[in-house]
């Protein structure tokens, strides 16, 4: 898999090892053969030239701070990144929590929905241990239900069929309310696939998806077709707006496009890989661990990745003494946003909190905030920067215009600034709650 991509990306990278910096100059030279490497694999020349600026700002526009770390390898750290963004950065898991759970399964004829419909049954059965009901919605191809009996004999769930039913619509509904009373977890809908886009395929899957409400739609495609596999996936999109993506005979000679670009042009997540015949050839796509595959120099990330870990610990414990010395000043208090900024958007971060991810589903927390504060700060001087104390009237007001925000956003923040320096301060010498709120109101 992705064996020839991976190849010509590391010949690109290659070049940058033995440099002393990253300069406009080695920079384009690698850029354009990272560019060639991804179009060669089937990657859309768009997607392609998008992802290549945005490792070449990264790679001119990061100073690299850290000594032990040589630019060709910081380099391979920022085009993994980049890989790991473009194919949708986490895991995304399936939705069941109704009861029972529908998912549908879409794709061309010979895509591998029947198969991927018995390995999706057989992980929902061993490893999520869920009563799993399989259907066969497949009225054209009278072997496809046959196939599809064998498939769930041999994982060991139970089908529903009818042969001499010729309406999907109807099938599904009898299973779905089948799966209620005999109480199944999940029932998963196997459909008819053509053997290429038609009229009247969309209508039926459309039809039967606006019917049957599932809480999951999966489009499943033949991952060898590069990017005719990201066509045809728009195509299914944009009529039945799929949930996920699974990508199958991927234990194939594939170039990699379509793991690469689906993400990207369909805005849905791949959701499964399918790396061949038998029941158990299926993972679930973790973007990290497939760029890894794609880019391999795993010694060299995971090198880069400590080095800034160890980095970010040395920065910790500066601003650890800061704070107990009661010194921290706006200068921290940006190095400590820009930590933050590392590990993804507030909303994510608060949502890795346990018992947290649900309830802010529907909140909306707004990055903007951190703008708004780092703009104020960074239009104070370096001095004032370093002491805050020295910020009088006239200063705020200053500070206002230079970052166009009203005086009164200027000074809350001040405000809010001061009083957790004062907490912190506090907090850091081992106060209890009564002496902290005591020495608050002073
Ligand atoms: P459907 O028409 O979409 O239901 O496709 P099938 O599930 O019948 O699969 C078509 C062919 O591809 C069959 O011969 C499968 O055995 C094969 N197939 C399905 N998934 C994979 C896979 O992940 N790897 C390989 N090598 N073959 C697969």
């Amino acid at each position: 898999m992705f064996e020839s991509l991976n190849e010509k990306l590391s010949l690109a990278l290659k070049g940058l090892r033995g440099e002393r910096t990253l300069t406009e100059l080695n920079v384009a030279e690698s850029i354009k053969e990272i560019r060639r490497a991804l179009v060669a694999a089937d990657v859309n020349y768009k997607i392609a030239k998008e992802f290549t600026d945005k490792v070449k700002d990264k790679a001119l526009g990061t100073e690299n701070i850290l000594k032990s770390v040589k630019p060709g390898e910081l380099m391979v750290k920022i085009v993994m990144d980049e890989l790991v963004a473009l194919m949708g950065g986490q895991a995304e898991g399936l939705n069941l929590n109704a009861n029972p759970t529908i998912i549908l399964i879409s794709g061309l004829q010979g895509s591998g929905k029947t198969t991927f419909t018995g390995k999706l049954a057989n992980f929902l059965k061993t490893k999520k241990n869920k009563k799993v009901l399989v259907t066969a919605c497949d009225v054209y191809r009278p072997a496809a239900i046959d196939q599809l009996t064998v498939i769930a004999e041999q994982v060991g769930v139970q089908i529903f069929k009818d042969p001499e039913n010729k309406e999907p619509i109807i099938i599904a509904q009898q299973a779905v309310e089948f799966a209620k009373e005999n109480k199944f977890d999940v029932v998963i809908l196997d459909t008819a696939g053509r053997t290429s886009v038609d009229e009247d395929m969309m209508t039926e899957i459309s039809m039967l998806k606006s019917k049957i409400q599932p809480q999951e739609t999966l489009f499943v495609v033949d991952a060898m077709t590069g990017q005719d596999a990201v066509n045809t996936a728009e195509t299914f999109n944009a009529r039945i707006n799929f949930d996920g993506v699974v990508l199958s005979k991927m234990d194939g000679d594939t170039k990699g496009g379509a793991a690469l670009s689906i993400k990207y042009q369909t805005g849905k997540p791949i959701k499964f890989v399918s790396t061949g015949e038998k029941m158990d050839a299926l993972d679930i796509f973790y973007p990290d661990r497939m760029a890894q595959r794609i880019l391999g120099m795993g010694d060299i990330v995971s090198f880069v990745e400590k080095a800034q870990e160890q980095f970010d610990e040395k920065e910790a414990k500066k601003i650890e003494s800061r704070i107990k010395q009661n010194k921290f000043d706006f200068n921290d208090f940006l190095t400590q946003m820009q930590q933050i900024k590392k590990m993804g958007d507030l909303k994510s971060i608060m949502g890795m909190i346990p018992g947290v991810g649900n309830a802010l589903k529907n909140v909306n927390i707004d990055d903007n905030a951190f703008k708004k504060v780092e703009s104020i700060i960074q239009s104070m001087t370096p001095q004032e920067r370093s002491n805050p104390e020295l910020l009088n009237m006239s200063r705020k007001t200053r500070i206002a215009k230079g970052c166009g925000k009203n005086i009164h956003e200027v000074t809350a923040f001040i405000k809010q600034f001061d009083e957790m320096k004062k907490m912190m301060h506090m907090m850091s010498k081992g106060n209890n709650m009564a002496n902290m709120m005591r020495n608050l109101k002073r």
